[in-house]
């Protein structure tokens, strides 16, 4: 089976690994420091909080950002529930705003339909890899006071307007997951220009310790909480917020930064495989392929062709009886139980519900070989016109 995504490990991620394993450190070390620096500095961001999944990036950015009860945020359907569920978690809202069927990103004139008194935040995905439609989007945020917190799980390496993502909201969250664009097994990081969030994205990740009070001279709000006059020895840790322990390890780190050495060329293979795909299914009856976005450069996280809504169930059965990998990216969120258990059965995001019905993700990772891509190309083809030829359309 060809899968729809995988990682991609050489002999110097295995290397770093096995160094990190006989160092002084485990977890917390340098190479936590030098691999938040490394996402920082390509991303074009001055700091980066690295955690242990790409949820928990989600999660202490909404803890940062003061998302809690009675206060609402807006979202897209078309994403990884944790997209939501970050929100959830902190006992926030989650609206759902409907996406642009061209783009398949949140659409913001969804988005200011969705604005009410109790909206605090904007959680643009930047889904497949295509950035949002970012000058947009702060607008509207400027507009209504609101923080953007943007998933850029799918979008390390893209550009909007030629900033990299990562570098132009309040905050941004990424996923190292082994289907994304770098890996450290599991792993996630949280990148900002605002000093004030980066503390408190550092007290989350941690139980919300301190040991330094001098980090937050700058910061009044958490300033006035301090009391190390009680403990004045060089013991001194304080807890001063409820935070959690989402430390990433060295090990995941020292891959890290292997990884990152890759992204480039990772992202640069990315591209290639997409406009092969484009030029393969350009034109083809049945298959509509991504719209590229001319403000953006896509990261290419996924690919996904769309079929008519009658047939992508046995095309997709079909394809995986083949041996390719295909997926579904993603279900509405809304769909979920425990969404519609909550209060969300009556939501209807229709462009929405409409391309979920369509879609099919195919193999798109840097390792696929172009061998291997030929024969996804000539399966989807021979699958599609079967099924056409099958019904006499
Ligand atoms: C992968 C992903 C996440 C979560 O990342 P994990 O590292 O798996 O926790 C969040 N949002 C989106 C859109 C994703 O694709």
């Amino acid at each position: 089976m060809i899968p729809y995504g995988r990682q991609w490990i050489e002999e110097d991620d295995i290397e770093a690994v096995v160094n990190t394993l006989k160092s002084d450190y485990l977890t917390t070390g340098p190479k936590v420091a030098e691999f938040e620096k490394k996402v920082a500095e390509y991303v074009g961001a001055k700091y980066a909080v690295a955690v242990s999944n790409g949820t928990a990036a989600l999660h202490i950015a909404c803890i940062a950002a003061g998302l809690s009860k009675g206060d609402e945020f807006i979202t897209t359907p078309i994403t990884f529930a944790a997209s939501a569920n970050c929100g959830v978690y902190v006992g926030a809202k989650p609206v759902f705003a409907d996406i642009d069927p061209k783009t398949y990103n949140i659409s913001p004139t969804e988005i200011e339909k969705k604005i009410t008194d109790k909206t605090k935040a904007i959680i643009p995905v930047h889904y497949t890899g295509q950035p949002c439609d970012m000058d947009v989007i702060h607008r509207i945020a400027k507009e209504h006071n609101l923080i953007v917190i943007e998933d850029g799980a799918h979008a390390l390496g893209a550009e909007y307007k030629g900033r990299k993502v990562g570098s132009m909201s309040d905050m941004t969250c990424f996923s190292f997951h082994p289907v994304k664009h770098i890996t450290t097994g599991e792993g996630g990081m949280v990148t900002t220009n605002d000093e004030e969030l980066y503390h408190k994205l550092l007290l989350a990740r941690n139980h919300g310790i301190t040991r330094n009070p001098e980090e937050f001279e700058n910061t009044s709000e958490l300033k006035d909480d301090l009391t190390n006059a009680n403990h004045p020895g060089s013991w001194y840790y304080e807890q001063i917020n409820l935070g959690f322990n989402y430390r990433i390890t060295d090990i995941q780190c020292a891959l890290g930064i292997t990884q990152m050495n890759k992204l480039d060329r990772f992202l640069q293979r990315r591209r290639a495989i997409a406009k092969r795909y484009d030029e393969a299914f350009a034109g083809v009856k049945g298959i509509i392929t991504p719209y590229v976005d001319a403000a953006g450069e896509s990261a290419w996280h996924l690919y996904v062709i769309q079929v008519p809504a009658e047939y992508r169930k046995e095309i997709f059965e079909e394809l995986r009886k083949r041996g390719i990998g295909v997926n579904v990216h993603y279900i509405p969120v809304y769909q979920h139980p425990f969404y519609q258990k909550n209060g969300y059965r009556d939501v209807c995001c229709t462009e929405s519900e409409k391309l979920y019905s369509n879609l099919i993700s195919i193999p798109m990772y840097p390792a696929l070989t172009e061998e291997e891509q030929e024969i996804v190309i000539k399966t989807v083809l021979e699958v599609v016109h079967e099924c056409f030829d099958k019904y006499a359309v």
